[in-house]
């Protein structure tokens, strides 16, 4: 029997509708909407779609976002005087820098010039920082958008053997995390798996997918997980992106895993409107913290 599929599309739009409405009911007595500033520097093609479905999504649910277009050669003292500004705006609630960055400017010094509160990404040391201690502030959209994939299809997590294929510092690490940890009411995020990462440098790839209840993949790798690497029945998650043919968007999980695999995320339509939802959700909880 074909696997299940995780459909991201359908379950964003009932989080979006959720999330409208709470905007709505804050607009409604009087509060500011929530507003997001989208800084883009460059013009990496792929940026730019990633930034328009953001902006496209924000208008659905009441956000006011605002796109900054800056030249490819802006410098990073430039870029941290506009955040700086930012910063101190009280009609913005979050802060979004398109990464990858132009080579003069440091993704570090940028990432730590958000203010915290408006880290809407969960970027910042200090909130990755609450994130590792169990008292999150945000919660990074990518990881949390697939536990969200997971637990809204009434997948189990709490005792599964979770692997993990990818250590970024912007998906893999934290989903590794937040998939390990305790639930709490302070950290709700916990789901009690026992969490394996895989990367480059882990012998025998198949071997250690193979042991997986829930295979995510997250390295990038156009068909790096094939059927044989999947244990019969488990649930695979496909967070990869990757340019396919004739210009069509691929993920890392290759064709035939859905004869082996019991459930499966789409790409497109899996992981990605999972994204972009937590994103606003995000948002709308900085205005909350903002502006009480
Ligand atoms: P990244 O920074 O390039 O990290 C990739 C990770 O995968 C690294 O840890 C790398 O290992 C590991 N890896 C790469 N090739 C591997 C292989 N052959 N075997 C085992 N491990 C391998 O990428 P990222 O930012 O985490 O993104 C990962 C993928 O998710 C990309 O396709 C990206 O476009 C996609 N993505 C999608 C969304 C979404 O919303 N759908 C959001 C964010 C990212 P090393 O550490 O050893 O190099």
């Amino acid at each position: 029997m074909p696997a299940r599929r995780l459909d991201g599309k359908v379950l964003a739009a009932a989080m979006r509708s959720e999330i409208a409405v709470s905007i709505a009911a804050r607009v409604a007595v009087g509060k500011r909407p929530p507003g997001l500033a989208v800084v883009l520097v460059g013009d990496n093609p792929a940026s730019h779609a990633y930034v328009r479905n953001k902006q496209k999504a924000c208008a659905e649910v009441g956000v006011v976002s605002t796109l900054h277009h800056l030249p490819v050669d802006t410098s990073e003292a430039e870029l941290l005087s506009l955040l700086a500004s930012m910063n101190a705006d009280p009609t913005l609630h979050g802060i979004l820098v398109q990464l990858p960055l132009p080579p003069q400017i440091r993704e570090e010094q940028v990432i730590e010039a958000v203010g915290p509160l408006k880290d809407v990404d969960c970027f910042h040391p200090e909130n990755v920082g609450r994130l590792v201690t169990g008292n999150p502030r945000y919660l990074p959209c990518t990881p949390y958008g697939v536990i969200q994939l997971l637990r809204r299809n009434d997948i189990e997590l709490a005792g599964k053997d979770v692997v993990v294929v990818g250590r970024s510092n912007i998906v893999g690490k934290p989903l590794a995390l937040m998939l390990m940890q305790k639930p709490t009411s302070s950290n709700p995020a916990g789901c009690d798996a026992t969490v394996t990462v895989a990367h480059t440098r882990t012998p025998d790839l198949g071997g250690v997918c193979r042991r997986a209840d829930v295979l995510i993949a997250a390295a990038g790798k156009a068909g790096l997980i094939t059927a044989e690497m999947v244990k019969p029945g488990a649930v695979v998650v496909d967070v990869g992106t990757n340019p396919g043919p004739g210009g069509k968007l691929v993920g890392d999980v290759a064709a035939g895993v859905e004869n082996v695999a019991s459930a499966l995320s789409p790409v497109p339509g899996g992981v990605g409107p999972m994204t972009i939802t937590l994103l606003l959700a995000n948002t709308a909880r900085a205005a909350e913290l903002i502006d009480g």
